[in-house]
């Protein structure tokens, strides 16, 4: 299995893309982007580099966000103004997120429409915009590796258990970046795809998904190229870092009683055990034994300790229960047993350790497929999914299912489930609702989504009325609720009273999600922004030109003044203040007329120095020789 399979997908030799579309994988901890080239899905690596976009912003104290790897390496200096794990927060309120957040080292609140908005620097960000700015920069990223800008259609990938307005918010984010979204899919179905198991007729898959920070396992169905999640489990607080954790704890122990707990509380310390455990927690996963090897400078400390890889997984063993017993639960929601799993596909970089394949392996009674890097599959999957709907084949995979019930509030607060969870979309269905007291002439409908009997558990999506019944005995009007979710998943519904045939409808908008005129706000600041961004860029450029030059002239005016006349040694450096001043500040007007000025100024030392090693390289030559 792997990449060759996929140029069979589809039983047709793929003729060369009109177009292409990116695959985009936005992550929690680390986002990417794959696009179809060559007949298979690649990963948008500049320079042979890793591609990987780590989900950090950097808030600096002037000028524009920081995103990527940059901004993680300031989340230990200044944490408050480092957003990360934005991706918790995409159509939540502050209710739901209120045990995230009391891990969290940055303020967030909410507004007056129940919104998460995430703070720094003194300004409200919601969390859509924030990972616009993620999905901003893999985009600039996927254009730096294609050398070219890449394109704005795209596919994007949510957990399998984003509810509608998670999904929503993923939507509204995409677009305040500017980007086309063609479809969202479920991250394990983007897996599945990445190894072309959609070519199976019929089948069964687990996508066993261990990250850094999170934990999930899918069971899916594929019958006939559509993929159906039949369920889904896991811990939003597992992961890779927790593995980490257990290393760091050795430390901690033996440090503790020989220094006291002042150093175990110290940050610098705790920064070096979680760095240091995470290496030998690598190193473990290719070598038998490894050194957990700690060192903090400040106090003096260098410590050495040998951790053998059975130590190690003994030293976790729980957590790789826990994992087990989401596999568990998954199944038996699902009806299924382990034997019943016909593929088993790895996710994330927490799936290298030698333990978990191992395990994995021994549950599900088969071998993962672990042949595509675990950190790039899902990427992969979406750029798949991109080509199929660039390529007009919009006959297969382009089917997904309803993550959660939509129904109606009944009387007392009941839910009348309209739609099931795992419905093939588009779908429709219908149900008929009455009147219940006497010469009632309008029925109010909510409009609720989710597994919970009572509407009050579930997550209210929207209300309407439909008025104007004529007065009729209790129970005696017809009317019929039709629920109709198109291709893109969003959801219509209309009530038609059959007797007279007045008719009332609404096309449901999340709560939790962005108005339109908020993603327009945030659309417009986008792209004052990106001239922001801009101009920025263009200043620090500036000043690395200028920069260079001033070192350059300053090392050889001594040598060369000899050579000069008074008046260009005067112009010289009046044009070598003027660049100095002119670095300090960030008006690109400025620095370009300094620039200018500067390499005029420049010019007959330039020409001094020139003319001086063309004497050199002569002296001592023949005229033959030249
Ligand atoms: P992800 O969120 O999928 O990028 O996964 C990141 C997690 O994978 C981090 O906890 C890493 O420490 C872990 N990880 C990456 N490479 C390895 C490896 N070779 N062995 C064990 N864990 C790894």
């Amino acid at each position: 299995m792997g990449y060759v399979e996929l140029n069979v997908l589809n039983n047709t030799v793929p003729a060369p893309a009109p177009q292409v579309a990116l695959g985009i994988d936005l992550g929690t901890t680390n986002s990417l982007a794959a696009t179809w080239r060559e007949g298979r899905p690649s990963v948008l690596r500049p320079d042979g580099r890793s591609g990987l976009v780590p989900s950090v912003i950097y808030f600096p104290e002037s000028g524009a966000p920081i995103v990527g790897r940059e901004a993680r390496d300031h989340a230990v200096v200044d944490p408050r103004n480092t957003l990360f794990s934005v991706k918790r927060f995409m159509g939540r309120g502050l209710a739901d997120v209120a045990q995230e957040l009391a891990t969290l080292p940055y303020a967030a609140t909410e507004n007056e429409r129940g919104l998460i908005q995430l703070e720094a620097r003194g300004r409200r960000y919601a969390p859509e915009e924030l990972s616009a700015l993620i999905l901003r920069k893999v985009h600039d990223v996927a254009s730096t590796a294609l050398g070219e800008k890449a394109p704005t259609k795209c596919v994007i990938t949510v957990p399998a258990y984003f509810d509608d307005a998670q999904r929503q918010s993923t939507r509204d984010a995409a677009r305040i970046a500017g980007l086309d979204v063609l479809r969202i899919v479920n991250e394990p179905t983007a897996a599945s795809l990445a190894y072309g198991l959609d070519q199976r007729d019929k089948g069964h898959v687990a996508v066993f998904d261990l990250g850094g920070g999170t934990f999930d396992v899918t069971i899916l169905s594929i019958e006939d190229g559509v993929f159906r999640v039949l369920a889904t489990n896991g811990d939003t607080h597992l992961g890779g870092d927790d593995f980490d954790q257990r290393l760091a704890n050795l430390a901690r122990t033996a440090l503790g009683a020989e220094h006291g707990d002042e150093l175990t509380r110290d940050p610098a310390f705790q920064q070096a055990a979680r760095q240091a455990a995470e290496h030998c927690k690598i190193e473990l996963t290719n070598q038998p034994e490894a050194e957990l090897h700690l060192m903090v400078p400040h106090k003096r400390i260098a410590w050495r300790r040998r951790v053998s890889r059975d130590e190690f997984e003994a030293l976790t063993a729980d957590l790789i229960e826990r994992t087990l017993d989401s596999c568990r639960r998954a199944l038996s929601d699902a009806k299924l047993t382990a034997g019943q799993i016909d593929e088993v596909v790895l996710v994330g970089g927490s799936t290298r350790m030698p333990v978990v394949r191992r395990r994995i392996a021994e549950f599900f009674g088969r071998i993962p497929h672990t042949e595509l890097n675990p950190d790039e599959v899902v990427a992969l999957g979406a750029a798949v999914q991109a080509q199929i709907l660039m390529g007009g084949r919009r006959d297969m995979l382009l089917l997904d299912v309803t993550p959660l019930s939509l129904g109606l509030e009944t009387m007392g607060g009941a839910v009348s489930k309209i739609i099931q969870r795992n419905s093939t979309v588009p779908c429709e269905a219908t149900e008929g609702f009455t009147t219940y007291a006497d010469d009632q002439t309008g029925i109010d409908f909510h409009i609720v989504q989710g597994e919970r009997e009572m509407a009050r558990d579930c997550r209210s999506l929207g209300r309407f009325k439909l008025k104007g019944i004529p007065p009729m005995p209790a129970g005696m009007p017809r009317v019929a609720v039709r629920f109709h979710i198109d291709a893109d998943g969003l959801l219509t519904v209309s009530a038609k009273e059959q007797s007279t045939g007045i008719s009332a409808h609404i096309d449901v908008q999340p709560m939790h999600g962005l108005t339109d005129s908020e993603v327009e706000g945030m659309l417009k600041s986008g792209y004052a922004n990106a001239v922001e961004d801009f101009a920025a860029r263009r200043a620090a450029d500036l000043k690395t030109e200028i920069g260079t030059m001033v070192l350059a002239t300053e090392k050889n005016l001594n040598a060369g003044r000899a050579g000069l006349d008074k008046e260009s040694i005067r112009d010289l450096e009046d044009a070598l203040r003027d660049a100095k001043v002119a670095v300090q500040q960030d008006d690109v007007k400025a620095l370009q007329r300094a620039r200018d000025e500067f390499e005029r100024a420049a010019l007959p030392l330039a020409a001094l120095l020139m003319n001086n090693v063309a004497q050199k390289a002569l002296m001592g030559r023949s005229l033959g020789d030249v």
